[in-house]
């Protein structure tokens, strides 16, 4: 067919099917045919950007004719009801071997049912979870496919070609088959949600317990921004502190609206966390505060509520400052590690062999959480594959060692001062758990078998026991 000149195809031209289109044409060898249901917006795109030499298409019939088989074609359009649609579209005329990944920030258990429901009938399927935002999309973004490993060998080197380069290595990896690429896609949105917020509290600490300026606090984060916390995160923060606003002069994280938003990954993520039976603290803390944070009436009632007696302030305010610091560091090492034991648990339950290193590997660029200690992170996984908690890599080991009594100093420190941490202190709470010789746990097993039987294990013999307690009824 001459008009199947195009050897991939994006559907969806908002912005993010758009950007990723384009980053597709900009490579070499690249013919890219485009759609969208309202052709409007295939119009201004193509109009916008004759230099794509893109295929613009403005049926399903049409698009799918355009591409060279077998075709492959990425879907951006909203998660859900919009991919299902598109999906049925593409399957009705896709033939054996040809490949649909969905690009859109899909619940991996979505994935998963649409994989079931599309393999039997020769077509691959590919959950792909597509982080950094729009200009991720554009510039090159981290990439974590799932799906079969068969799709895998047509997909790697077309994704590898418009991926973000960390280090000389494109951030895409086959992460799993069916749904595991949405999956790490979740958790590293959930981490997301964690960073943040520790960024968050930590700005809260200093401003609170110092006094500085939002102006002066964003020089703080950009001298960080030089250190072991070097990240996306941090240097954006920097950015945003420093922002005035235009209509009234004022510091414009000061006149922002204090109620954050969410598009529910975050939520997901702490979801398939309690069904695994992962904690994870750091993220839910995170998830909870906006959540918080959200609730305009609640906080109205509970203005009046008392807080801490006595002033309380930093004796020496550098001091203060580099405490918080090393205490973020520490609180990012423990979101980050629950958030790969979050990824192990996956792995596990949906029977994925998910390399570790090679995530870490992957976010290192063109993702949101991008950071210079990701590269830690893949070395404690390359030194050890089997590594089963990440706090307790060497280097993560002696990371703590280094930064604990900051840590403890910063989180003792907001309960006088009344100063709310919840990601910081559950932070430091799980650490301590962690590294318990013997929890409370034993008595918690005590009640359960009081009140009902439940039965427990002792220490000293292998079986169930029950006893006989004295208020039995
Ligand atoms: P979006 O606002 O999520 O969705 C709009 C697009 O979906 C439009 O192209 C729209 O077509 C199409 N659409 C909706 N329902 C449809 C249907 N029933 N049939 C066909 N097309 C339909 O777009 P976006 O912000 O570019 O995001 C695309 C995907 O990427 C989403 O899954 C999103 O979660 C994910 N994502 C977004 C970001 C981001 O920073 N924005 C980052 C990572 C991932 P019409 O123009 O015809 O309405």
């Amino acid at each position: 067919d001459s008009r199947a000149a195009a050897n991939i195809g994006v559907v969806g031209m908002a912005v993010m099917g758009s950007n990723l289109a384009r980053n597709l044409a900009s490579r070499e060898g690249n013919t890219v045919a485009v759609f969208n249901r309202s052709p409007e917006r295939t119009r201004t795109l193509v109009g916008e950007h004759p230099e794509a030499g893109f295929v613009a298409t403005e049926s399903y019939d049409e698009f799918v004719a355009s591409l060279a088989k077998p075709r492959t074609a990425v879907i951006m359009v909203q998660a859900g009801k919009g991919t299902d649609a598109v999906i049925s579209e593409l399957v009705s005329r896709f033939e054996p071997g040809d490949i649909i990944v969905d690009g859109g920030n899909a619940n991996f258990l979505d994935t998963i049912r649409r994989e079931k429901e599309i393999s039997p009938s020769g077509i691959h399927f590919v959950g792909a979870g597509i982080s950094g935002g729009e200009e991720g999309a554009l510039k090159g973004p981290s990439i974590m496919p799932g799906g079969s490993a068969e799709s895998y060998e047509t997909l790697g080197p077309i994704l590898s070609s418009i991926a973000a380069i960390a280090e000389g290595e494109p951030c895409v990896t086959h992460v799993g088959t069916d749904g595991a690429g949405h999956f790490v896609k979740m958790v590293h949105n959930g981490i997301e949600y964690a960073d943040m917020q520790l960024i968050a509290e930590a700005y809260d600490l200093i401003r609170q317990g110092t006094g500085k300026s939002p102006a002066e606090i964003a020089d703080i984060f950009a001298e960080w921004n030089t250190g072991e916390l070097e990240s996306y995160l941090i240097e954006i923060t920097a950015e945003v502190l420093r922002q005035t606003d235009a209509a009234t002069g004022q510091p414009l994280v000061d006149v922002i609206l204090d109620q954050a938003g969410a598009k529910g990954t975050g939520a997901w993520t702490v979801q398939n966390a309690l069904d695994l039976g992962v904690p994870v603290s750091g993220i839910a803390e995170a998830v909870f505060a906006r959540s918080l944070s959200s609730r305009p009436a609640q906080r109205a009632a509970a203005r009046d509520l008392p807080g801490p007696s006595g002033d309380w302030r930093p004796d020496d305010e550098d001091a203060f400052v580099e405490d918080v610091r090393r205490a973020l560091y520490a609180s990012k090492i423990i979101a980050y590690s629950q958030g790969f034991d979050e990824i192990v648990a996956g792995a596990e339950q949906f029977g994925w062999e998910i390399k570790k290193g090679d995530i870490a590997k992957i976010w290192r660029a063109g993702c949101i959480i991008r950071a210079r200690f990701l590269n830690r992170i893949a070395d404690a996984y390359s030194d050890d594959p089997e590594l089963v908690v990440l706090v307790s890599a060497p280097y993560f080991r002696d990371a703590v060692a280094g930064t604990q009594d900051s840590w403890r100093r910063v989180v003792a420190a907001a309960a006088y001062a009344g100063i709310p941490t919840p990601a910081f202190s559950s932070s430091l709470a799980y650490y301590d758990g962690l590294r318990a010789p013997r929890l409370p746990a034993a008595l918690v097993q005590g009640q359960r078998d009081f009140f009902g039987a439940h039965t427990y294990k002792r220490v000293d013999k292998p079986g169930v026991f029950h006893t006989l307690w004295s208020g039995d009824r």
